[in-house]
């Protein structure tokens, strides 16, 4: 087995998770409640600012740091949805901001004094076909008038700015479907109640989600994010760095089943003997341990591909398969194993065992990226 990554960062966030144990998570779980505490503690120790360059105020680390923080966190039993976003979202600003825009927001994103987490992308009506977004940023003068909706926009009440994908330019008026998308840099703190609504998506797991409605929403020009119609490439190379880190999530999770199940089956006695003892039990746990160790390598190919700024979009797409499945995996085996203890929610299995499955629907589902690797790689038909 090779060395753990950064041993001291893990370490540094495996202490900060003791604070926060099952019984938080429990109780922010039955009421869909947002984990505010965790969250400030992150900030507080510099976490959430670590893929921040120094001279920003960040710790200026590679993806693998980003990665090595979020896999701890979920290996915890703790969860980083609340707040991975901070982690990422400013590297559209980072790669694609002018030097005013990074200048004013980077610091204090970096310091947590601005939260930048919301990142409006998906539409009800457009799904995964990005290209079918239709909330549109009207030009008129020195602002753009936004009108539109968009669905499951994770943290944005949580949040002080969000990175918002828009048309400017309608799909059939561009020269290809995927031009004449922009990006915007929306202040929450104005704009709500201002032209825009917000409104929570219950969902099975605890994660604060939400509806947009866009009508006649003011944003100044001078938030827009790099050129007018440039948009959707700005995002989609934001989205591998997403897709790593979510994987490095799984893993955690997977960590997080097998270490609860290799203990339980160790301990419980039944038939007077530790059921640890039956083929039957061991070999899903150690199978999840195969299957998790093989995707956690994949994680850490595709973090280091992005590190020296090679393509990674098929490696980063592959790693959040694999690590998906294998949190998955992970956890049908973990409930199995506890028996009837797998369904009681104060052994917390039932809730990472709901918390890992969103992992194979968002931010991209498994079918889509299995038609990236059978077009893109494999060179077979396109289907659509
Ligand atoms: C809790 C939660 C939080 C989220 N947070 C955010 C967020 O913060 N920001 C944001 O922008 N989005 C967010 N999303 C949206 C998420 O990225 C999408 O749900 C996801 O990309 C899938 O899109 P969809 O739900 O529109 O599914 P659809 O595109 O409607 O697809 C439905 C199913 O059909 C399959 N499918 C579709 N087309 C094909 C095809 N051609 N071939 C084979 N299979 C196909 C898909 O794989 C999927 O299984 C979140 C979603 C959830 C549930």
């Amino acid at each position: 087995m090779s060395a753990e990554t950064f041993p001291e960062i893990r370490e540094a966030v495996r202490r900060l998770c003791a604070r926060f144990p099952g019984a938080y998570w429990r109780a922010l779980d039955r009421e869909r409640q947002y984990p505010t505490e965790f969250v400030a503690a992150l900030t507080e120790a510099g976490f959430l600012s670590v893929l921040i360059p120094e001279a920003y105020g960040g710790s200026g680390l590679g993806l693998a740091a980003g990665a090595a923080v979020l896999e701890e966190i979920h290996r915890s039993g703790s969860n980083g949805a609340a707040c991975h976003a901070q982690m990422y979202t400013m590297g559209v600003v980072l790669r694609h901001g002018s030097a005013e825009q990074k200048a004013a927001y980077l610091p204090k994103v970096a310091s947590g004094e601005l939260r930048l987490q919301a990142f409006g992308v998906t539409e009800p009506d457009a799904g995964t076909d990005t290209t079918r977004i239709t909330t549109f940023a009207r030009r008129d003068g020195d602002r753009y008038i936004v009108n539109g909706k968009k669905l499951w926009i994770s943290r944005a009440e949580h949040s002080d700015l969000m990175v918002l994908l828009c048309r400017t330019t309608a799909r059939d008026a561009a020269a290809k479907p995927s031009d004449g998308m922009s990006v915007l840099l929306v202040d929450m703190r104005e704009a709500v109640g201002k032209g825009l609504t917000v409104r929570p998506v219950r969902t099975m797991l605890n994660h604060a989600t939400t509806k947009l409605f866009f009508e006649d929403l003011e944003v100044p020009v001078a938030n827009r994010i790099g050129e007018e119609g440039q948009g959707f490439r700005y995002i989609l190379d934001g989205m591998n760095a997403e897709r790593i880190l979510i994987a490095a999530e799984c893993i955690g999770d997977a960590r997080f089943f097998i270490d609860r199940a290799g203990a339980y089956a160790r301990e419980r006695q039944v038939f007077g003997r530790p059921i640890g003892e039956n083929q039957g039990v061991q070999f899903p746990i150690a199978r999840a341990y195969v299957q998790m160790t093989a995707a956690s390598h994949m994680v850490d190919h595709a973090a280091a591909l992005f590190e020296v700024g090679q393509p990674c979009g098929t490696e980063a797409n592959m790693a959040k398969l694999a690590a998906s499945e294998a949190s998955w995996y992970a956890a049908d085996m973990c409930v199995q194993t506890h028996g009837g203890f797998g369904f009681a929610e104060e052994y917390d299995i039932e809730r990472k065992f709901r918390e890992t499955r969103l992992y194979q629907v968002a931010p991209i589902s498994t079918n889509l990226i299995l038609s990236h690797v059978a077009t893109h790689v494999l060179n077979l038909p396109k289907s659509f």
